[in-house]
């Protein structure tokens, strides 16, 4: 009698199919031991051996796993496994489950507990024809609408950005805005996935959005050419998800760092050299910042470079670090990975940093310890949005009346950046008046047209209401649009934004076909998760950073 195998065989099916039904819908959860073959064969009314089988399929297929001497255990649900493994799908629908219901595992287990089956999201069966991003329905902790809301700001579009802003585009990050003030070089080429030969002398910033916006089309994209420094509103910032580092450089790094810290954002940081790496993520208020990092020796560097401002913009412009394709994809790669971690809410070990060594292939992770004294930890709280102010069309005198209308008459603002208010030559004893953001007065000029000697720069970063310029705009003075300016008298800080412009600052809205550019609505805030919040109201923080004007040595 041939039929009896086949027979058999059906029955083990069912038994399997019954067992996957009860991990499927977290009856067996995973880690829990799986009953023995003998209890299962009296339970069914089924041999051992057809148990056996059903155990063999289920190992077979990856949803158990067993111990020698200790049993049979279930294994993490891989929601690929059900979605794509035809043979479990028969199995399933044979018993009569109903696919939507497959659940996932949830992504983030309490340490040590097993992973427990949520209820949160239903599986969905992508259409994989149609849907670029259909696969990633799969992985478990992977959330379209998640990813699709998102904005991250990527600063810096070298080596690493272009790695970096590839896989963001690539996993279907929604809304990125990149940042570069570098123009494309030959020497770029070998190492950027995103530049072509024709591309040369093109700004980095807007060759990498184009062509990631050729990548993924269905993402909203931004560029911007210019100084992270001193060129971006904070109020981007604050309209951010999560910021990466793509930076080469200390002083952008620590501008970065704390630009993000007073708006409480994310940021992840990464560095290569020739087979080395590093990617490390920053939160406000979880453990070390980018600024506790830095060693004495480091600030002490710093602070050289800053006796002289003009030469130290200057140096850093010309700084270059050698890379290769290899070690920023490594390292890009990396950041990517835990910008979507972020994104996710997934548990990140922020304040720490991870050194990849290509040379070994090793990898280890070190915590780095926060500073008591550290000036960056400094979170804005209590945003004034001015809908009607503009860097542009704004003057200081205009601001100046808000603020003092809030906080009294001998309240003053400080900027983020210096105005150079004038050259002294110390051998011609000349002096220039200038009034220009520092960023914007070039090492040639600091230079005595009379005598070639480097002038001394006057500057300052306090605004009175006494100056003679109070009726410059604040983008005359080197105030970016959408900034969030500071103001304080003697006893509080008061943050004020120039919402005015925020529909034509940050809009999303490059290389799309139908909208002008400014046309978009405003990006509204969303409130960041746990927001954090420094400061008694009549105590004055320690300010930031910067030392008073110094007139002369
Ligand atoms: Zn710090
Ligand atoms: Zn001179």
């Amino acid at each position: 009698m041939g039929l009896m195998p086949i027979e058999r065989q059906t029955l083990s099916r069912t038994v399997a199919g019954q067992l996957i039904g009860l991990i499927v819908n977290g009856t067996l959860k995973p880690g829990q031991k799986v009953p023995s073959e003998r209890e299962l064969s009296e339970q069914l009314g089924v041999s051992r051996t057809t148990v056996r089988e059903a155990l063999e399929t289920l190992t077979a297929l990856n949803l158990v796993e067993t111990q020698a001497a200790r049993g049979t255990f279930v294994k993490e649900i891989g929601v690929n496994a059900v979605g794509y493994d035809s043979r479990l799908r028969d199995l399933l629908e044979k018993e009569g489950f109903d696919m939507p219901q497959v659940r996932l595992v949830d992504p983030h287990p309490p340490a040590g507990a097993p992973p427990e089956v949520t209820t949160d999201r239903p599986i969905r069966l992508p259409n994989l024809k149609k849907d670029r991003l259909g696969t990633f329905e799969f992985i478990s902790w992977w959330e379209r609408e998640t990813v699709q809301k998102a904005r991250v700001m990527i600063i810096g579009a070298g080596a690493l950005g272009n790695e970096v802003l590839k896989n963001l585009s690539l996993m279907g990050v929604g809304h990125l805005f990149v940042v570069d003030f570098d123009q494309i070089e030959a020497a770029n080429l070998s190492r950027s996935v995103l530049f072509r030969e024709e591309d040369n002398g093109l700004p980095k910033s807007e060759v990498a959005a184009r062509r990631i916006k050729e990548l993924n089309p269905d993402i909203k994209i931004q560029y911007f050419q210019g100084d992270v420094t001193t060129e971006i509103g904070l109020g981007v910032f604050r309209r951010m998800d999560g910021i990466v580092g793509c930076l080469d450089n200390r002083e952008a790094r620590l501008a970065v760092n704390r630009y993000a810290y007073w708006l409480g954002k994310p940021w992840v940081d990464g560095a290569i050299q020739e087979l080395l790496g590093l990617v490390r993520v920053f939160k406000p208020n979880h453990g070390a910042c980018y600024e506790c990092t830095l060693t004495e020796q480091a600030r002490r560097e710093m602070a050289l470079r800053y006796s002289c401002p003009l030469l130290a913009r200057h140096n850093i412009l010309l700084g270059k670090i050698p890379t290769t394709p290899t070690i920023s994809s490594i390292i890009g790669a990396m950041q990517s990975q835990e910008v979507l971690k972020l994104l996710h809410d997934m548990p990140i070990e922020y304040g720490s940093v991870t050194h990849f060594n290509g040379l070994t292939n090793e990898m280890h992770t070190t915590a780095y310890v926060e500073r008591e004294d550290c000036q960056s930890h400094w979170v804005y709280s209590d945003i004034v949005e001015l809908e009607d102010c503009t860097a542009n069309e704004t003057t200081l005198a205009e601001l100046m009346a808000i603020v003092r209308r809030d906080l009294g008459d001998d309240a003053v603002l400080e900027l983020d950046q210096e105005i150079v208010m004038g050259l002294e030559c110390p051998n011609c004893n000349t002096h220039t008046e200038v009034f220009r953001p520092l960023s914007r007065v070039t090492f040639d000029e600091g230079l005595c047209p009379a005598c070639g000697e480097l002038r001394h720069v006057l500057m300052t970063h306090m605004i009175t209401g006494e100056e003679p310029f109070l009726d410059r705009s604040l983008r005359n003075i080197g105030v970016p649009p959408l900034h969030i300016v500071r103001a304080r008298n003697a006893t509080q800080y008061r943050f004020y934004e120039l919402t005015g412009d925020a529909a034509e600052t940050l809009h999303f809205a490059h290389f799309t076909q139908d909208t002008a550019v400014s046309a978009g609505a405003p990006i509204t805030i969303r409130p960041t998760r746990a927001r954090v919040r420094l400061g008694d109201p009549v105590a004055v923080p320690p300010a930031p950073q910067r030392k008073q004007v110094r007139l002369r040595d």
